[in-house]
């Protein structure tokens, strides 16, 4: 649906450049703090995904012959203690969302069951070379897209491809990124015979006429009784995606999402600020004047304040995040929290994405191009990047914005520059370390990506200047 992790946004594509002035930008921001300034204000932009604040890791792009031999590489020669994780894309719509700029198809476009065939054969080509290890894959997590588009037979269909060729964990977190519209008990509980234990919804808001701005169909009784009937269907789970800053969006209708929302079985539900990205339908209809202006970044502090108060004060609810909050007992979001520990994760299907032994690769995001490369028992035209044997160890840093706090041993001696960037952090006040635990404050997580940012750049400037040979890395 919109904002999960392992999606490229299409602007992104092609580049996936890391902003290179975030490091600067933090003696200002310490002046401004000390000056008074209120943290809304810290910095001149926010950035608002991960993609763009961790852009792409240290290391050699390879051209497709080569990408596609390293894979098969890698793959075969995967240490086996490891835990895994997988990821899964379903690049079709069924309508398209007027915010949307990540990779997905109309449906109609292309024979959904064709794509399904490819993806599940691809699972088998590359399972079949993959060693496996009893109960290594710690989560699976489909994403889109809209996966639910797919029959609940056709989940099944994937996930038994899945089992015989990985060993789950017994406790697996198995989510589906679902839409709203149309879906029905029977699907969801054929979705819990086919395994998925975890759903998480684009609600993006209940309010019925911004929902239409965003071409969502669903209305707000529908949602809610969606929400029970996931419920009903056993899942462990279930989770929502919410927007703030929506064109039209107040505070009191912000409120009203928010407390609707507590009425239901809800476990779980990343918060994010609109992106309007300026080639999707609703960026063009704001720059034309046909949609109310957006809200400074006071305006998406205050609704970042208002639902982080909201979702940390309910009853047995935490932070998972800086975007993400859940019910203890209930909630994992394991696949979010994981990416920055130093493991491997499986993409399959069209512009689904992974890292296999230090190899970050992307399928092609060409749905016609992936089937044709499978047809071919290949894939030929792999995006990949592969990383310098350091950056996997360096990737612990972000642990801090994944999932909130982060040892001071979890810094590797070869990145100086990344505790020099958190200290200036908590000189702002937006993170604090006490008995050698790193944590981000309220602020910290509001500006959550451009502290992913930060840190990325300051082991992009630290891996520049040392030699990988030079460092006993293991
Ligand atoms: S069009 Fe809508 S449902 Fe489809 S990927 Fe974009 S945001 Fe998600």
């Amino acid at each position: 649906m919109s904002n999960a992790s392992a999606r490229q946004p299409v602007e992104l594509l092609g580049g996936l450049k890391q902003p290179d002035n975030v490091l600067e930008s933090l003696d200002e921001a310490i002046l401004r703090k000390k000056s008074g300034v209120p943290a809304w204000n810290f910095f001149d932009r926010r950035i608002k995904t991960h993609n763009e604040a961790i852009g792409l890791p240290v290391g050699k792009v390879l051209p497709h012959p080569l990408a596609h031999q390293a894979m098969n590489d890698r793959i075969v020669s995967s240490a086996l203690e490891k835990q895994r994780m997988i990821y899964i894309h379903i690049p079709f719509c069924s309508t398209i969302c007027t915010f949307c700029a990540f990779f997905r198809q109309a449906v109609g476009s292309f024979d959904v069951s064709h794509y399904v065939d490819s993806l599940i054969s691809q699972i088998n080509r590359l399972g079949s070379r993959h060693s496996c290890p009893e109960e290594n894959i710690g989560a699976v997590y489909f994403g889109g897209g809209t996966p639910s588009l797919l029959h609940q037979d056709q989940i099944e269909a994937i996930l038994n491809a899945v089992r015989s060729n990985f060993s789950l964990s017994r406790d697996c977190e198995i989510t589906l990124e679902s839409r709203l519209n149309g879906i029905t008990s029977e699907y969801l509980q054929g979705l819990r015979r086919a395994g998925v234990n975890r759903i998480s919804f684009g609600v993006q808001t209940l309010n019925t006429e911004m929902r239409r701005t965003l071409g969502r169909i669903a209305e707000r009784n529908h949602i809610l009784s969606v929400l029970h009937e996931s419920e009903h269907a056993g899942f462990e789970s279930i989770t929502v995606d919410l927007i703030y800053n929506l064109p039209g969006q107040t505070a009191k209708t912000w409120e009203e999402d928010l407390n609707d929302l507590a009425s239901t079985p809800v476990t779980g539900a990343s918060v994010y600020s609109l992106i309007p990205f300026k080639h999707s339908v609703l960026g063009k209809n704001l720059a034309e004047g046909k949609e109310p202006p957006l809200g400074g970044i006071q305006n998406e502090y205050e609704f970042y304040s208002t639902s982080d108060r909201f979702f940390t004060n309910l009853d047995g609810w935490k932070r998972f995040s800086p975007v993400h909050y859940g019910k203890v007992g209930f909630e994992r979001n394991l696949y979010n929290t994981m990416r920055s520990a130093p493991i491997d994760i499986l993409g399959f299907g069209a512009g689904g994405g992974g890292r296999v032994q230090g190899l970050l690769y992307m399928n092609p995001v060409n749905v016609s191009r992936f089937v044709e490369d499978q047809a071919q028992q290949g894939d030929q035209h792999l995006f990949a990047v592969d990383m310098d044997p350091l950056y996997p160890k360096a990737m612990s840093c972000f642990e801090l914005t994944d999932s909130l706090s982060m040892h001071e041993s979890a810094i590797p001696d070869f990145l100086p520059s990344v505790s020099t960037t958190l200290s200036k952090f908590q000189e702002m006040d937006a993170a604090r370390c006490q008995d050698g635990v790193w944590e981000l404050s309220e602020a910290g997580c509001f500006w959550g990506y451009n502290v992913s940012a930060a840190i990325a750049q300051a082991i992009r400037q630290d891996m520049n200047t040392i030699s990988s040979q030079e460092v006993n890395y293991e």
